[in-house]
């Protein structure tokens, strides 16, 4: 079974996926991740969704089904697949629900990390993310453990989107355009709400529960 964890930007949807990844052996499939990857290769494809990116603009669609497309029908990923940042408004939802059942998998949990403005400001604005093993820390809440990080500190790098005005844009986005697939899920009886406001270690137990029933 599939879990999508929902939530707005900041919410702690790429850092619980990751121990989700570890404790229950899933794949985590961030289509921001993904989006990101093209950005790197620098063609004008990957220009074009840096420009996007940057503006905290969504990516079209059709170019975001196409890339979640080719990881759910691969074989190694089958019905463990944790969707991080996808879908991101209603015709995602569906379209998920479209293509995991033309490839026989279903969506088992549906995760909402429920997080207020002011908190996802503070969290973003100190993100830094590993290029080399992925993890992410906040330069405000985790000082340590990026002076000790194994990979070393150099490898810690902000996120282009993570500043100021894009959060605000990313967040206003968010309410207009993702937040009404609440509707569509809440009704579900496999939907459960978290409060992603607490401690990581609060959140991920919660998770956890919700997992092993
Ligand atoms: P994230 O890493 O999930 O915060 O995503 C970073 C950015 O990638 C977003 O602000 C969007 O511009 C784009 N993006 C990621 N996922 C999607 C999606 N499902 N649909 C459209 N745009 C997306």
């Amino acid at each position: 079974m599939n879990i999508i964890l929902f939530g707005p930007p900041g919410a702690g949807k790429g850092t619980q996926a990751q121990f989700i990844v570890k404790k229950h052996n899933y794949f985590q499939l961030s289509t921001g991740d993904l989006l990101r990857d093209e950005v790197k290769l620098k063609t004008p494809f990957g220009e074009k969704i840096e420009k996007l990116i940057s503006n905290g603009k969504f990516v079209s669609d059709e170019t975001v089904n196409t890339l979640l497309r080719k990881s759910i029908t691969n074989l190694k990923f089958r019905d463990r697949i944790i969707f991080d940042g996808y879908p991101r408004n209603v015709e995602q939802a569906k379209n998920l629900e479209l293509i995991l059942g033309e490839f026989n998998q279903t969506i088992g949990h549906i995760i909402f990390l429920n997080v207020s403005k002011d908190i996802i400001e503070k969290r973003i604005m100190g993100r830094m993310t590993c290029d080399k093993c992925n993890i992410t820390l906040n330069e405000f809440f985790n000082k340590e453990q990026i002076d000790l990080h194994p990979c070393g500190k150099d490898f810690l790098k902000k996120r282009k989107d993570d500043n100021f005005d894009v959060v605000v844009a990313r967040y206003e986005t968010y309410m207009k355009t993702t937040q009404p697939i609440l509707d569509f899920y809440s009704k579900k009886e496999n939907f459960t709400e978290i409060d992603g406001a607490v401690e990581i270690e609060q959140i991920t137990n919660k998770i956890n529960d919700v997992l092993n029933v």
